[in-house]
């Protein structure tokens, strides 16, 4: 009997078997249940450990197509993904080394995750810190707490805007703009996405068009 078949037929008799820290297996449930089951667990114990340990990464392989590079958060065990990819020909857990990402975290990109973890009352200085560190760093880590800021704020909401910080208007932390008159201040922040009619393609920004053009019939955002 594989792993997962146990596990299947532990679940359908009642019967929980869980990792316990330090490797070995916890099996509760009514005794006659367990009873039947323990000889098949005792003999797969090494498979039921490998099967309910959990990875972060997992590589997902099918018969007929390229395999799925799958990023688990929690973590997941093999059976949990079995469950979730029943065609799955073999899952293999997969924990390649971290990367650089290609570029410095932009002033959006980071507003972005800082606004993330506002949202989720996230206000431990250390965590906060640790966690835009790694967004610098790791290009993994970027993409996934970017994901996680687009899903929770809505992708809608932030993938056009631009910060003063990308704007060729600010200079020495004074929006030149504001100097023409017009609601918008002289010291904006620096670091929040907005939508701005005076906004000006700073020297990073590939899209060209300045912010009338941008974002037509808009009314200047105060900083
Ligand atoms: S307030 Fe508008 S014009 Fe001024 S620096 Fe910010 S984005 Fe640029």
């Amino acid at each position: 009997m594989t792993a997962p078949a146990i596990l299947a037929a532990a679940r359908a008799q009642g019967v929980s078997v869980t990792l316990v820290p330090g490797g070995t297996l916890a099996v509760r449930g009514p005794a006659e249940a367990r009873g039947r089951l323990l000889p098949a667990i005792r003999e797969s114990k090494p498979a039921l450990i490998e099967a309910l340990t959990p990875h972060r990464r997992w590589l997902v392989h099918f018969p007929d197509v390229a395999p799925i590079d799958l990023v688990c958060c929690p973590p997941a065990t093999r059976s949990e993904l079995l469950e979730q990819y029943p065609s799955a020909a073999r899952l293999e857990p997969y924990d390649p080394p971290p990367r650089a990402p290609n570029a410095p975290l932009s002033d959006a990109e980071g507003a972005k995750v800082r606004a993330w973890l506002d949202s989720i009352g996230e206000d431990d200085p250390e965590i906060r810190d640790e966690v835009l560190d790694r967004c610098e760093t790791v290009r993994e880590a970027r993409d996934y707490f970017l994901g996680l800021a687009g899903e929770a704020l809505g992708a809608d909401n932030w993938d056009d805007q631009r910060t003063c910080g990308e704007c060729a208007n600010l200079i020495a932390g004074q929006c030149r703009a504001a100097r023409w008159g017009g609601p918008l201040s002289q010291r904006p922040i620096r670091d929040l996405p907005r939508r701005c009619e005076g906004y000006a393609p700073g020297a990073d920004d590939s899209d060209r068009r300045h912010g009338r053009e941008r974002w037509p019939g808009l009314s200047s955002e105060r900083g």
